[in-house]
């Protein structure tokens, strides 16, 4: 029967990376019925301002699990992030974004494998802010000052970082369910509880609590300015990170920049009831409608979604074409050559040409 699939095309690269995707995706012989949705600045004028229609949400609940291309977010004003608003909507607490190098990519790094885990919910991201000169921020000002708080300046624009228990009692028993479905040895928790002690401290306590019922698997916590260090001098001593959402955010590019690349970084958001497979990476507008950038890490994020449908044999045949075609190194993207100017560089669509190739199929 064929899978009922969600796709989010999205907007800048968003829809040529998806739609290569889709194409390899379907030369697995895996069916799939696509019911295509839009979101964005796009679709905003068409449903009153509103850049994340209600459908969009509706049609995600119904199939239960959706492919995404990225979507642009206004800098410093404008609406706030789709992204993150699908993610908080859905209760997608859960992201996973697998971090593996492939032989053939060019890198300082050879043989990392990190899987970093990232809720999704909560953090800096719960989107409670306060602009600054504003009467609420005025007021929120007064009232901290009143229990003894000091600003050190009062003309400050002030975002509320909410961490709570039961949000990181989910994401850390969800790392480590992880980690034991997938056969990985140690889950680490990154904070910054020396500093933040009522939230980063909240999560640390949690963490060592919810770890002490799973020791069947290894467990460690680091501090998160010395995790990205350690990250780089010595990654084949982590495993599963589990990070708060910021934190998480900025270590998965950082993930990304030692395994080749935004343009190789997957990434799946996972809840109860549904679950979005995008890439880490952005939208990279300067790059829209050229028939150049990488689709891998889109088409990698395809793959955990055949895993999710459980289309294992499909997603391990999809991912040694894959390989198999970065180990050649003849039909990659700019950003997989020595130079970015190199003019032996193919197009996303020709990516993924070669990886249908490799399928032994011809579409
Ligand atoms: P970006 O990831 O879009 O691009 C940064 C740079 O990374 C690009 O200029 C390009 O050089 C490189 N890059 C990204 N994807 C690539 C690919 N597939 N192949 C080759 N190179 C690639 O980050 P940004 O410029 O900070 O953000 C652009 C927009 O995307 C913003 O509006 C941001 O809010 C949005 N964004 C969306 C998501 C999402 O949809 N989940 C995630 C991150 C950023």
């Amino acid at each position: 029967m064929a899978h009922s699939v969600t796709l989010i095309p999205g907007d800048g690269i968003g829809p040529e990376l998806t739609e290569a995707t889709r194409r390899v995706l379907e030369a697995t012989g895996v069916e799939f019925e696509w019911d295509v949705q839009h979101a964005g600045t796009d679709v905003m004028e068409r449903n009153d301002g509103d850049p994340l229609p209600q459908h969009v949400l509706d049609a995600i609940s119904e199939t239960g699990v959706a492919l995404k291309g990225p979507i642009t977010t206004p800098v410093g004003g404008g609406f706030r992030s789709v992204n993150v608003g699908l993610r908080k909507a859905l209760d997608l607490y859960g992201q996973v974004r697998p971090c593996k190098s492939y032989e053939g990519v060019r890198s300082r790094f050879d043989d990392v494998d990190l899987v970093i885990i990232r809720e999704n919910t909560e953090d800096l991201y719960a989107g409670i802010e306060y602009e600054q000169g504003t009467e609420d921020a005025d007021e929120l000002i007064a009232w901290i000052e009143s229990r003894g708080g000091k600003l050190r300046h009062g003309d400050a624009g002030i975002s509320i970082k909410p961490l709570s228990v039961t949000g990181t009692r989910r994401i850390v028993q969800f790392a480590f369910d992880h980690a034991r479905r997938n056969g990985r040895r140690k889950v680490t928790a990154v904070h910054k509880a020396n500093i933040m002690k009522f939230t980063d401290g909240l999560y640390l306590r949690v963490a060592q609590q919810v770890a002490a019922e799973n020791t069947d698997i290894e467990f460690d916590e680091r501090i998160v300015d010395n995790m990205c260090m350690q990250l780089v001098q010595r990654p084949e001593e982590y495993d599963v990170l589990v990070c708060p959402n910021l934190y998480g955010d900025i270590v998965s590019d950082l993930c990304a920049g030692m395994i080749g690349g935004l343009g190789m970084a997957p990434g799946g958001n996972f809840g109860e009831k549904a679950a979005i497979f995008e890439p880490t990476h952005g939208s990279a507008p300067k790059y829209a409608g050229q028939n150049k950038v990488n689709p891998i890490a889109q088409m990698l994020s395809g793959v955990m979604m055949l895993r999710h449908l459980e289309e294992g044999d499909a997603a391990e045949r999809v991912e040694g074409a894959i390989a198999e075609v970065i180990r050649e190194g003849r039909s990659v993207t700019y950003d997989m050559k020595p130079t970015r100017d190199d003019p032996t560089a193919v197009g996303t669509s020709e990516v993924a040409d070669a990886i249908i190739d490799k399928l032994g199929v011809r579409v």
